[in-house]
């Protein structure tokens, strides 16, 4: 490419996760078009656009490997429920908004994610209606604002009613509440298949295939997902295992299939390398072993798990049996934040709390989950995740000079332990610079924020009536709720009490 726009980031500490991870050596970084084309000392600077990066560290861009836009809005607006009772608000609050708003949400997280030097969301978007306009509207609003984009409109036909056990003891209008209506699965499989022709996978838009969740799925459902990845290539995301409810379900309505999801999904053709399970706080460690064996993954979201009350997932037991695994930060009704700098932080320190021996999680471990790893939930491994010639330019350059590194002894542990999105001070994706002085410049961040005002006048109005609307609903979803925790299991996920829980 010869008239490709050249970019060279010069004199920075340049982050390499298999040479030093403490003090990473000063190093240039050539930029041609969207790819990196070089890293070395003091590469020739004819021609090309400098950024001084003297004391700052050059960074992989995180990678967010499991994120929702369609609640951006309700940061802030809950705590204390567990996940089935969180459902109640957060279905809603996500479904049929106009069209300003699904853009503004959309620019919203994507804002958040780069000012915290995340330069790749995994979007498991539930559009509701999923139609070709709301898909344009998210699609045009990432490309505007320049992040890359792993994008899966979710699918699926069984209700979402179906993610609570004992839904039968609920009166009628509580389960309508959280949703008593299937979808076709031909129209979204074919509505799929059509919106990755009208927007090809280039540049920064990725497609990837999300069937909801197993129990959500019919075996056709989950059959032509697997069919629709194998003929486009794509990779696989799915919640699987997020509650003690979840395990439950799947004991006791798919005994054809051991019990287990796991085995549905490996029925229905979806076990295999593409696959990438998210959340897997109740998973078992048979089922472990087979996630392991077929070289499928998993991606943790301690952040929304522990504040949605569904618990901690077995991250030692995950690293023993040698499962592939991403981190991902989830919705902003459940996690509130867009930080893999915290998710990377709660991976370490429940990985201590899991075992007492000295050892691993490491800092360098989990900064290699979060951007290789996370980039092979996609099928990017390769191309993203690394500062190395022939990788896509997506990196950050980290102010060194901000508290965090003061003094400066461990770039790894920093990062991990230290860093809370304040340094993050230059973000560049797929080559091109969207963020600047700690600022999004491809967007009016000012103008969101008056827009983002404006909108949430109604917004709040609507919440406040859904608040209303569920309060009947609470006792009923608190008592199946408790009747989750009533059989055993074999298996204990909370930690922090005397003896087991
Ligand atoms: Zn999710």
């Amino acid at each position: 490419m010869a008239d490709a726009k050249r970019l060279l980031i010069r004199g920075g500490q340049v982050y390499d996760h298999d040479g030093n991870v403490h003090k990473p050596p000063v190093a240039d970084v050539l930029i041609e078009g969207s790819n990196i084309v070089a890293v070395g000392p003091d590469l020739a600077a004819h021609g090309v656009e400098i950024i001084d990066a003297r004391d700052r560290l050059v960074v992989p861009g995180l990678i967010n490997a499991h994120y929702h836009s369609h609640d951006t809005l309700c940061r802030g607006m809950f705590e204390e429920l567990p996940l089935e009772m969180w459902l109640l608000y957060t279905l809603p609050m996500g479904a049929n908004r106009s069209k300003e708003e699904l853009r503004v949400r959309t620019l919203v997280g994507a804002v958040e994610s780069l000012r915290c030097g995340i330069t790749t969301v995994q979007d498991m978007l539930g559009l509701v209606p999923l139609d070709e306009p709301g898909t344009d509207i998210v699609v045009q609003a990432y490309r505007d604002v320049g992040i890359r984009v792993v994008f899966s409109p979710m699918v699926w036909d069984i209700p979402p009613i179906a993610m609570v056990r004992n839904r039968d003891s609920l009166p009628p209008d509580v389960r309508e509440m959280l949703g008593t209506t299937g979808r076709p699965v031909r129209d979204q499989l074919d509505y799929l298949e059509h919106q990755f022709k009208r927007h090809r996978a280039k540049d920064t838009l990725h497609w990837a295939v999300a069937p909801f969740a197993p129990q959500r799925c019919s075996p056709k459902m989950l059959q032509g997902c697997a069919d629709l990845a194998h003929k486009h290539d794509l990779a696989v995301y799915t919640h699987v295992y997020e509650t003690r409810g979840q395990v439950l379900i799947a004991r006791e309505q798919f005994g054809a299939h051991d019990g287990s999801l796991i085995s549905y999904l490996e029925h229905n053709g979806l076990l295999g390398p593409r696959l990438n399970i998210v959340h897997s706080v109740w998973i078992t460690r048979g089922e472990m072993d087979r996630m392991a064996a077929a070289n499928a993954g998993i991606v943790l979201n301690h952040l929304s798990n522990m504040k949605l009350k569904s618990g901690v997932a077995p991250v030692c037991d995950l690293r023993e049996a040698g499962v592939r695994l991403g981190i991902g930060c989830d919705n902003c009704s459940g996690s509130d934040v867009q930080s893999v700098f915290q998710a990377m932080k709660l991976f370490c320190l429940l990985a201590a709390v899991s075992e007492p021996e000295p050892g691993p999680a490491l800092a360098h471990e989990v900064l290699r989950h979060a951007t290789l790893g996370n980039a092979r939930t996609a099928g990017l491994a390769g191309s993203l995740g690394a500062i190395k010639s022939g990788y896509k330019a997506d990196l950050i350059l980290i102010d060194l000079k901000d508290p965090a590194y003061l003094p400066y002894n461990s770039a790894a542990r920093q990062l991990v332990y230290t860093e809370s999105g304040r340094g993050v001070e230059t973000v560049i994706v797929d080559g091109r610079v969207v963020v600047r002085d700690r600022k999004v410049i491809t967007i009016d961040e000012d103008a969101l924020r008056r827009e983002v005002a404006d909108l949430m006048r109604h917004f709040i109005a609507d919440y406040d009536a859904i608040v209303s609307s569920r309060k009947r609903a609470l006792p009923y979803m608190l008592d199946v709720h408790r009747q989750v925790w009533e059989p055993d299991v074999g298996m204990n996920r909370f930690i922090g009490r005397i003896g087991d829980c």
